[in-house]
């Protein structure tokens, strides 16, 4: 098969990261008999240099035209680059919003994995890690508290300020029908949370979940309260698999979820529509204090590249043979600098290579 791929470096490490997952997505493809076509779309500081904006409307057009976009990352310094002498419009995070916009893309996918290899990054005690975990966190993005009608008044002399948490049941059918998908492609357990104890938006929510919960009968489906889910993220995150929630509380547990997980370079994520489609991405920014130095982490890059296969393109064989091959590439000890031991800590066995370098080596066991 043949797939259209956008590509948006961005700015800061993006290109060098975007770099080595497009080597170990051109060496999977190869290996399995697909092809891809590559579309270089501009977004971010670097098209605002080029073209004024950080995002053009024939951007836009070649993102939907894509079958999938794969992402570095955006922005400068915001202390020291001029991009952030704009008004706020048009400097290099407005370009990301509108992509998001455009592409109505409404599911977040954040991935939180422990590797064994770099247990030592994580805070947590080792009877609680175990065996490690690895759950999904589906967050709802474009609806909630974020989106809501907000004001601020003042009667006598009082300020009071509103925020206004809706959703409809469509915007929560779309995104459970998205986590029961995803639970389907892994160990089939979603956990919906919610304050349902509190908020009528939880109680609809919950609602609904259960009604799409009839349709995975292969799925089982619990529901948990956000605040014993943060507790739990702690006390036993083995528990979880697929965990899905609403925009604001999916934005403070996939950030809790994903340190217990250790360096950001390994933290992979997509943002999904309707369609097939997809925008994938790291978690982390554009980090400008080691852009063009070969020292970023490309893992996390490379990650989700193989979620883009998974989700957009189904290829779920050939996302497996990356994420194996980078547990591989761990196993035999290569590490890049973020995710080496500190200075004094155990480091024997372990070997540290840069950007390209560590793309090089996970190509290599894709193609044993
Ligand atoms: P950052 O994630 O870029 O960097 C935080 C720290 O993590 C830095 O020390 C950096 O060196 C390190 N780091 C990040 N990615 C790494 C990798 N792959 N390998 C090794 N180390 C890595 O966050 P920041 O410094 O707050 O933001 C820098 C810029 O990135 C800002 O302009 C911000 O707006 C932007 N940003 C963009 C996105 C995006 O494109 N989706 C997301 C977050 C931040």
């Amino acid at each position: 098969m043949e797939y259209r791929i956008g590509v948006i470096e961005g700015d800061g490490i993006g290109p060098e990261i975007v770099r080595e997952a497009h080597k170990v997505l051109e060496c999977v493809c190869q290996a399995y008999g697909h092809r891809l076509s590559w579309d270089k779309i501009l977004m971010g500081g670097c098209s605002i240099d080029a073209c004024g904006v950080p995002l053009t409307d024939e951007a836009v057009a070649q993102a939907k035209a894509a079958d999938a976009v794969l992402m570095g990352s955006i922005g400068g310094d915001p202390a020291t680059s001029p991009w952030y002498q704009l008004p706020p419009e048009r400097r290099p995070e407005a370009g990301l919003l509108k992509l998001r916009k455009e592409l109505g893309l409404f599911a977040n996918l954040r991935p939180a994995y422990l590797y064994r290899e770099l247990k030592e990054a994580c805070p947590l005690r080792d009877d609680v890690i175990g065996d490690g975990f690895d759950m999904v966190i589906v967050r709802e993005l474009t609806g909630g508290l974020y989106f809501g009608e907000r004001t601020t008044t003042e009667k006598d002399g009082v300020l009071t300020a509103t925020d206004t948490l809706t959703y409809s049941e469509n915007e929560i059918r779309r995104v459970a029908v998205r986590a029961f998908d995803v639970a389907r492609k892994r160990r089939k357990k979603v956990t919906s949370v919610d304050k349902a104890n509190v908020l009528d938006s939880s109680r609809l929510w919950r609602k609904v979940v259960d009604e799409v919960a009839l349709s995975y009968p292969d799925v089982s489906c619990e529901h948990m309260l956000v605040d014993n889910c943060a507790m739990q993220l702690v006390r036993d995150p083995k528990q979880f698999d697929v965990i899905l929630t609403e925009n604001m509380f999916g934005d403070i547990l996939s950030d809790e979820a994903s340190m217990v997980t250790g360096s950001i370079g390994m933290l992979s994520s997509a943002s999904l529509n309707e369609t097939r489609f997809g925008l994938y991405e790291p978690s982390g920014g554009s980090a400008p204090d080691i852009a063009g130095k070969d020292v970023a982490n490309p893992i996390a890059t490379i990650l989700s590249a193989a979620m883009l296969l998974r989700y957009s393109l189904d290829l779920d064989t050939e996302a497996q043979a990356i994420e194996q091959a980078v547990r591989d590439v761990l196993a035999d000890g290569v590490r890049t600098a973020d995710i080496m031991p500190q200075p004094g800590r155990d480091r024997e066995g372990l070997v540290m290579v840069g950007t390209a370098a560590m793309g090089d080596k996970i190509c290599e066991k894709i193609r044993r």
